[in-house]
Order: C-alpha cells, then structure tokens, then sequence
C-alpha cells in the first residue's frame, strides 16, 4: 500500500501512523506521540524522535574523532629491538613506495575517503532537511539508501586496513597489537552507521506533503 501520493501530500497529515514495532497503519487524532499502537502496545511516532538533534550528535562525535583515526598508529608491531607503529596513511604509502599501487589505492579509498564521504552526506541531508529545503527530495533519499547500504560493509574498512598493514610488517614483527588509531577508526565507523540509522529520511519529504 502507497502512503504517498506522487504529488505529495504525507499519512501524518491524513492522520495515518504505521507502527515501528509490528507495521500496523493505525488512525489516530491528535499528536502520535503520546499514543500507543492498539495492536502491541508500543509508542506511536509519526518520525523518529529527535531524528535531527540525534544524528548532528553522532555526525559531530564522528567529525572528532576521524582525527585520531587517521593521526594515531592503527597497528603496533613490537621486535626484540624495534617498535614500529603504523597509522591508516603510513601503510598507504609503504604500499604506494613498494610498488604495490591498486592495494594503496584501495586502503585509501576504503579507510579514508569513503567514511570522509559518508560524514559530509550525513551533514548535508542535515543541513538541507534544518534549513527546509524543497531541493531535490528524491536525490537526496538516494543518496541517503547510498550511505545507509555502504554503512553496513564498513566494518571492512578497519579489517582491510589492519591487515595491509600487517602483511607489509609480518617479517619484522615479534608481537602485534592494535593502536588507539584502530578504537578511533572503529568508532567512526560505529558512529556513522547510528547516525545514518537514527535519521529520518522522511524529513526530506516533510516539505513536499506540507
Ligand atoms: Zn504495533
């Protein structure tokens, strides 16, 4: 069933909520919020709860620490005479200098420009849902299901760029332990995949249906 006309015009406005919990369309009159589904007895919202302040926090908490993931060793290998320590960039270029130039190339678009991209599509659907722009809805919901699918493989990320890292000091190594690069690194990635699941993409539309 449509709950959208083409030209618009939103079920909240007719007075139509679907439950999260069990997907019942349920009528009700009067704000949704302080309802319950009649069917499973869960809150009724029209939109995810504090879907805009929720997700700046987690883009913003992401922002910081994106430094540290990039700035801190990932990787920490430990000789009898040696400590080397590897951040996400030292491994790309250790692969780009020994020739290796697809694998840098890889590491670098997965650990450093794709969670870059997520972050700065996140601020813009943001910024453009804040500032109640009718621009674009449908590019914009795209680009949203686009950051909302690439959240789910990014725990690849920390995995391919551990091991690189790993294969180029494996002659080397007595002992290998993950740096605080890796927690930072880890919790971008955890933290842009919460804020792409705790916005809205509904909002997009909210001006087209007003
Ligand atoms: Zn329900």
């Amino acid at each position: 069933m449509s709950a959208t006309s083409a030209d618009g015009g939103c079920a909240t406005l007719r007075g139509l909520v679907t439950c999260q919990a069990c997907g019942l369309l349920c009528r009700c009159r009067g704000t949704p919020d302080t309802l319950c589904c009649p069917r499973c007895r869960a809150r009724l919202h029209a939109r995810k709860p504090n879907s805009v302040s929720r997700t700046w926090a987690f883009v913003i908490a992401a922002y910081i620490l994106y430094i540290p993931a990039n700035t801190l060793p990932i990787l920490e290998t430990r000789s009898l005479f040696d400590v080397h320590s590897n951040t996400i960039m030292s491994g790309v270029i250790l692969f780009w200098n020994s020739g290796s130039w697809f694998v840098a190339a890889l590491i670098f678009f997965a650990s450093i420009v794709v969670p870059l991209t997520k972050l700065i599509a996140l601020t813009l659907l943001l910024v453009s849902v804040q500032r109640r722009m009718d621009w674009q809805p449908r590019q914009r919901t795209r680009l949203y299901r686009l950051v909302d699918a690439i959240g789910r493989w990014s725990m690849l990320d920390i995995y391919v760029a551990a091991l690189s890292v790993a294969l180029v000091q494996v002659e080397s190594f007595a002992s290998m332990r993950a740096g605080l690069g890796a927690a930072a690194f880890g919790a971008v990635v955890v933290l842009t995949m919460l804020a792409a699941h705790s916005f809205d993409p509904r909002l997009i539309w909210d001006e087209r249906g007003s």
